[in-house]
């Protein structure tokens, strides 16, 4: 049931949570108005929040939890979790890779996530034929998540080597083929609560002419562009090798970035990399809780931030999915790297903004999505937070929103609507 209005006790507006709004959710899913009232709550003990955006998935990898994590040799990395994830890649066929994907997006929504940009670079079943591509869309559909299926173009094993087995699954073929797909698919999302995005999946997966002419193309139908970038610092050494420089560089000197461009991870960017790359507008993802996992190490935060980056939250290998744990680690990182607090704050000192726009409005903004604030004309897709939650208790309302972040659980978390729906 579609409701009209909604006057949460507390709402989320510009950065502060206030008393007395009323948001009015039109017929087509969107925010019509928004509004001060005197009329009571419909909603008294719950805090209306934009809905989080979960801005890299790769939902299939939820079927890992727990298992890449046996250690059995001295030095377990990144690539030793890459042959536990590959062996899974072989075992998956379509009722499998249904059945995670659902359950991986339940567990979104249970924690407030509304869109999920699908990172998805495992298209092909044993058959071969790019089935995969829309389970994700009807996995997403039955769970009723706003879905980007940021579709992944991969051609290499690493740089200059072909394909190993596990990676036929990937296989893009050639661009040729790689945009037939993309036709096809267009035809098949409804461009409302489905839409695609475009993936170059890595420097190892894609040559640099390639990812140019991917990105070109990306360009030229206003297509988002999502890309890993400098998460293992073996990358960055074998594009140095290849390339004479690093990843950040490459994308420098081939591509025309702009703000459609979203780097996944930029874990281990040299600091004028950054610098540059930021200045063409395009943003950074971060995946604080899988970096945390692989072991990856910590971006440079607070450096990103100062130059006025725009960082968004990702669940990436979904070995937990929280966005208030993802926001937590966002900045608890960087307080156990540089031993001081407040890394993730703004001109006011403010953290809760920072991260909570992180999980939400930049989210939005990276996958093309007009979701991610309470203001007219956006996707009416919010999360409700329970006041009445053990994690909230004793908590002073102006403090309620770093509660939230710092201190809450998936429990607080009393659901989510998307385009005015439960
Ligand atoms: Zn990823």
């Amino acid at each position: 049931m579609s409701q009209e209005s909604i006057r949460a006790a507390l709402t989320w507006i510009d950065g502060d949570f206030r008393r007395g709004i009323e948001v009015g959710i039109g017929d087509d899913g969107r925010i019509a108005s928004v509004s001060e009232t005197s009329e009571p709550p419909t909603h008294d003990r719950i805090a209306l929040l934009p809905g989080f955006v979960n801005a890299h998935s790769h939902a299939f990898q939820r079927a890992l939890r727990g298992r890449g994590e046996r250690f059995e040799r001295p030095a377990e990395n990144f690539w030793s979790w890459r042959e536990a994830m590959y062996e899974l890649v072989e075992e998956m066929d379509r009722d499998s890779m249904k059945r995670i994907a659902v359950q991986a997006y339940r567990e979104m929504r249970r924690a407030g996530m509304t869109t999920v940009g699908e990172f998805h670079y495992l298209h092909h079943d044993s058959r071969g034929d790019w089935g995969f591509d829309e389970v994700m869309l009807e996995a997403a559909a039955e769970v009723g998540l706003r879905i980007v299926l940021l579709n992944a173009f991969y051609v290499s094993g690493g740089i200059d080597e072909p394909l190993g087995p596990a990676q036929q699954r990937f296989d893009g073929r050639s661009l040729e083929a790689y945009w037939a797909n993309m036709d096809r698919l267009q035809t098949t999302v409804d461009g409302d609560r489905q839409r695609l995005g475009v993936v170059a999946h890595s420097i190892r997966a894609v040559p640099p002419n390639l990812v140019a002419d991917l990105h070109e193309e990306s360009r030229v139908r206003s297509l988002v562009f999502h890309m890993h970038v400098e998460e293992q610092l073996a990358e960055i050494e074998a594009c140095r090798e290849a390339y004479g420089t690093t990843p950040t560089g490459v994308l420098l000197e081939h591509l025309h970035l702009d703000d459609r461009f979203t780097a996944v991870h930029d874990t281990h960017t040299d600091p004028a990399d950054m610098a540059r790359y930021l200045a063409t507008g395009a943003r950074v993802c971060l995946c604080p809780l899988t970096e945390a996992n692989l072991g990856d190490g910590l971006a440079d935060v607070p450096g990103i931030l100062a130059a006025g980056g725009r960082i968004c939250l990702g669940s990436d290998s979904n070995a937990r999915i929280s966005m208030l744990e993802e926001m937590r680690l966002m900045e608890y990182g960087q307080r156990l790297r540089g031993q001081q607090r407040g890394a993730c704050r703004d001109a006011h000192g403010r953290i809760d903004r920072v991260l909570l726009d992180a999980a939400t409005i930049n989210g939005a903004e990276s996958l093309g999505v007009a979701a991610g604030r309470i203001e007219i004309g956006r996707l009416a897709d919010f999360v409700l937070v329970d006041l009445d939650a053990p994690t909230l208790q004793d908590c002073r309302e102006e403090d309620l929103a770093s509660a939230l972040v710092l201190g809450a659980a998936e429990e607080a978390i009393a659901g989510t609507l998307i385009a005015g729906r439960p």
